[in-house]
């Protein structure tokens, strides 16, 4: 009769050994492109200078465009939370776009170009609402990976410190190099040590 409840209550502790907040923290959830968040919706969206973004990254993320405004750098939050359906729009303009360049490709093979630097729907960390593009006024707010942009070395060197870290660096098998996609993660007690 007893047995049962042990059973249960082992369960439990071998959980918290494992550090499960951890594991079920979304923050930490696994996203690429075998990895799927299904339509998972994040709690905690607000607007942050317009964007939408989880709250919890906004201390962090005021804390790292501050830093880089004494470094003479004025930096721009592009986009930050995206949800499914937004992803579903995305990537299908991205898959279009593909196809009106070359006419002869077929859905899928404009979808396997797309998805080279868009993730398919279910598949974008921008759904986490911790992740956020970052842009600078030097490149006139657009997406660009050259070097010759000192933002693009800056974020590299110094968004850890605000507990972001550049999700596709260059040689990502993922996706190209994309500097300016940075993710949040709540700093874990091993990461601070
Ligand atoms: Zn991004």
């Amino acid at each position: 009769m007893i047995r049962l409840p042990i059973a249960c209550l082992s369960l439990i502790v071998v959980s918290a050994v494992l550090g499960n907040a951890e594991a079920a923290d979304p923050a930490f959830k696994r996203v690429s492109k075998t990895d799927s968040l299904g339509k998972f919706t994040p709690k905690g969206i607000v607007k942050f200078r317009g964007v939408p973004v989880s709250k919890r990254i906004i201390p962090d993320l005021e804390k790292l465009i501050a830093a880089a405004k004494e470094d003479g750098l004025t930096l721009k939050v592009r986009s930050g939370y995206r949800s499914y359906d937004h992803q579903v729009k995305t990537f299908k303009n991205w898959t279009n776009k593909e196809r009106k360049k070359n006419p002869k490709l077929t859905r899928e093979e404009a979808e396997k170009i797309a998805n080279a630097y868009s993730a398919r729907p279910g598949h974008s960390e921008h759904q986490l609402g911790t992740t956020v593009d970052i842009l600078s006024s030097k490149s006139n707010y657009q997406f660009t990976s050259d070097p010759k942009f000192k933002y693009i070395g800056w974020l590299q060197k110094n968004a850890q410190k605000y507990n972001f870290s550049i999700s596709f660096p260059k040689g990502s098998k993922e996706y190209v190099y994309e500097p300016w996609h940075i993710r949040w993660r709540p700093p874990t007690k091993t990461s601070k040590s």
